[in-house]
């Protein structure tokens, strides 16, 4: 049985991206690897705005998340903690011995570049870690404001996720001073899970030398050693590298521009539909996401109900809240290839279950 993903990854994959995967695997260490490599190198530095290297790491975001706090941190790293992907990142800081302190936000609450300020005037601070999309809320924290306060402190190397709008929103990762930005595939690129992506400052890669705990399957120094032969520390998974490039080719053929305008669009007709219905997202909109929206469940629709008539009929799924947000807000994804038909046809088909539910 398939049906079509609305829910904030992973999302739908296109039939070409799938064909894609089917392209006969390399050696990892062969000049056809290396080749397809470095073939996906220029644009997934334009789509990042950075003269960096993009290391290609098989694992979820989490492992390059987890990562990077072991490559950077040996003072005392900064969570920005507002959502269930932010407030897990200091978990798991704890969990690899950090010394971590958590700047804690209400679920949905934008973070507030004073506050980092205030923090980082301490001193204690290396490492920053904070999400740009917190996917569970749907948020979008203002990286601009954020980033102008972190360039204040030199010593801190910040860590950015940007797992959820990673191309449907530019990023312009070099201009920002962002040291190390990542994502994961199966997210805003639309690609199946188990893939990620890393940008990596050269003074973050010196940062790296220095710790002694970095272990080595996310081993900054590793992937960099890697990078410059056209290659990845282990066997790396081809048919999703396959499936990147083949997605790189979409993304350059729609135009950055264009791409960031559909996103846009998509998710203005989600507002009004959410408009429509007399309901609200659960972050202020001027700090919405652009690729997804979190909506508060105000009409108490049975959520489960909703998703099961949405799946028997209509082929399709949409997501009923996140951890403790779950039923009390539901989230739409417009992330990936979709178009104003295809939103459309989901607020179409998500009004008929509504007006079953009773
Ligand atoms: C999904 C998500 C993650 C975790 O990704 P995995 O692929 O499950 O490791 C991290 N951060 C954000 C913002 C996410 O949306």
């Amino acid at each position: 049985m398939s049906y079509k993903l609305f829910i904030p990854g992973p999302i739908e994959v296109s039939a070409k991206t799938y064909q894609a995967m089917t392209t006969p695997v390399v050696g990892h260490r062969s000049a056809d690897f290396v080749a397809l490599y470095q073939s996906v190198q220029p644009s997934l530095q334009k789509l990042f705005y950075t003269q960096d290297p993009v290391y290609l790491s098989t694992s979820s975001a989490w492992g390059v998340m987890e990562g990077s706090l072991r490559n950077l941190s040996r003072k005392k790293v900064l969570n920005c903690c507002s959502g269930a992907f932010s407030d897990k990142w200091h978990d798991v800081a704890k969990r690899c011995g950090k010394d971590a302190k958590a700047l804690k936000y209400e679920w949905g609450t934008p973070l507030d570049p004073e506050d980092i300020r205030k923090e980082l005037a301490t001193g204690e601070y290396d490492v920053i870690t904070f999400i740009h999309n917190e996917t569970s809320t749907g948020t979008m924290n203002p990286i601009e404001e954020i980033m102008e306060v972190v360039r204040e402190f030199p010593e801190v190397i910040s860590v950015v996720d940007t797992v959820s709008s990673f191309s449907a929103v530019p990023i312009k990762k070099d201009e920002l001073g962002v040291d190390v930005m990542l994502t994961g595939s199966q997210k805003a690129l639309a690609l199946p899970p188990g893939l990620s992506l890393i940008s990596v400052s050269e003074r973050a890669l010196k940062r790296s030398e220095e710790l002694p705990d970095r272990g080595y399957y996310f081993d900054f120094q590793e992937f960099q050693k890697n990078h410059a032969k056209g290659m990845t520390p282990s066997t790396p998974v081809i048919p999703l590298i396959y499936a990147l490039r083949s997605k790189l080719e979409d993304i350059e053929a729609e135009g950055l521009e264009n791409r960031y305008a559909r996103h846009e669009k998509l998710n203005d007709m989600v507002h009004t539909w959410m408009d429509k219905h007399g309901l609200e997202l659960l972050p202020p909109r001027e700090f919405a996401s652009k690729s997804l929206s979190c909506v508060k469940n105000l009409k108490e629709w049975d959520l489960p109900q909703l998703n099961k008539l949405l799946k028997e009929q209509h082929n399709c799924v949409i997501d009923g809240g996140y951890g403790k947000l779950k039923g009390q807000t539901f989230r739409i994804s417009n992330m990936g290839d979709e178009t104003e038909e295809t939103m459309q046809e989901l607020l179409n088909n998500l009004d008929k279950v509504i007006a079953q539910l009773g």
